[in-house]
């Protein structure tokens, strides 16, 4: 039986005007602020009950009744999504924590949880008949983007900080794609986006400024609910760049209680950003609704070093609503808590991830996570392409 998205229309995260979802958007034109993929929840609790998933493809697409792309020609795969949920037993007994979690995110197509949202942009903006993607990135994204559009067949050009690891130029160069490095931060590439497409040049998917990354994202959400059976943990550890994951997921929760799928109870969504960049963490801890840009962003961690985020107030929103927490670590706790990861637990992630793992051992000395909360901790990537971190022993 052929499956059919439910999407129904786009509306703004911050002024609500509502948009034709079969038309190309980046931001909202009245305010330039993110857009949000709606769907008819009404006829899609009729007819996408949760045991239609029994026995569907382990990829993000078989939730493909609450994702975008409409026509089934245009769903680019490759392999993306249901990353394993490992009990964390070893580093939990350390902590005293009896039920913590690790979503493998390390695992999916070019090694990280970029592959979802790229994944999505992609199958849609081919959907749409973009011919040419462009995007700034710190690493991941560029791979991810690379990937996915070779897959679709459209060419797509790269710009990332000059002091990129090189490792990603060469695997973005070797999936098609055209990479410039520029000088500065992932900010300094986006500008170099921006006048590309000033000049009709290509179609910007960078993360939050067009609709569709944050519906991949979601995924994780719906994973998450599927793999607990169907009782959301009650603390989920995300380390926020762009923050696309902890908007997608706190999306994705509304979603499936509309659906009937889940009930009214939420994970507190901690927030978790380096203290060389914590623009998150500083405007949550000062009760406002947007961050002010991080000045001098610096740390180890590249996928954090986001200055500013233009989803900055869904982030904040959905920190708040879920009785949530945002986290500074220091670039040293990364380091250990990466080697802690890899040694106890077999996994060799990537410092934006390690960071998850350096969050929860303040909150656990704060109290502020109790033993038996079953606690998730976003591996967001493998560590493997950052192997000039790991020192010699
Ligand atoms: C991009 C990235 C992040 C941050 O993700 P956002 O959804 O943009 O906040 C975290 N970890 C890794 C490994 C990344 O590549
Ligand atoms: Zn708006």
């Amino acid at each position: 039986m052929q499956r059919t998205s439910f999407l129904s229309h786009l509306e703004c995260g911050w002024c609500g005007a509502t948009y034709d979802a079969d038309r190309l958007w980046n931001l909202c034109p009245a305010c330039e602020r993110p857009l949000l993929a709606r769907y008819d929840l009404e006829a899609a609790r009729q007819a996408f009950p949760r045991e239609a998933l029994r026995g569907r493809e382990p990829t993000l697409w078989r939730y493909t009744e609450m994702l975008p792309v409409r026509d089934p020609a245009y769903r680019l795969t490759l392999g993306e999504g249901f990353t394993p949920l490992l009990p964390f037993k070893r580093l939990g007994a350390r902590l005293g924590l009896t039920h913590l979690y690790a979503k493998d995110e390390g695992l999916n197509p070019t090694a990280s949880f970029k592959a979802r949202g790229l994944c999505m942009a992609v199958s849609r903006a081919a959907e749409l008949g973009v011919s040419r993607l462009a995007i700034p990135t710190a690493g991941n994204a560029g791979s991810a983007l690379a990937a996915y559009a070779a897959r679709a067949g459209i060419p797509a050009h790269v710009f990332a900080p000059a002091d990129v690891p090189p490792v990603f130029v060469a695997e973005m160069r070797a999936l098609g794609a055209e990479v410039t490095l520029v000088e500065g931060l992932i900010t300094d590439a986006a500008r170099f986006v921006r006048e590309g497409v000033a000049a009709g040049r290509w179609f910007d998917v960078s993360t939050l400024k067009e609709p569709y990354r944050v519906e991949g994202k979601k995924t994780m959400g719906y994973e998450l609910a599927e793999q607990f059976g169907w009782r959301l943990p009650d603390v989920i550890v995300y380390p926020t760049g762009g923050g696309t994951g902890l908007v997608g997921m706190w999306k994705a929760f509304a979603e499936m209680e509309a659906l009937g799928w889940i009930d009214d109870k939420r994970p507190r969504m901690v927030s978790v950003q380096s203290a060389g960049c914590a623009p998150i963490v500083r405007a949550f801890q000062q009760g406002a609704d947007t961050a002010e840009p991080w000045e001098n962003a610096a740390t180890i961690a590249d996928g954090l070093r986001v200055p500013a985020a233009v989803g900055d107030f869904l982030i904040l929103r959905a920190i708040r609503e879920s009785g949530g927490t945002a986290v500074a670590v220091s670039d040293d706790e990364i380091r250990a808590a990466q080697r802690e990861i890899g040694a106890q637990e077999g996994v060799f992630v990537a410092p934006e991830a390690a960071a998850t793992w350096a969050a929860v051992q303040h909150l656990v000395r704060d109290a502020w996570i109790a033993p038996d909360e079953r606690v998730v901790l976003f591996l967001t990537g493998s560590g493997l392409k950052y192997t000039h971190l790991v020192q010699d022993a």
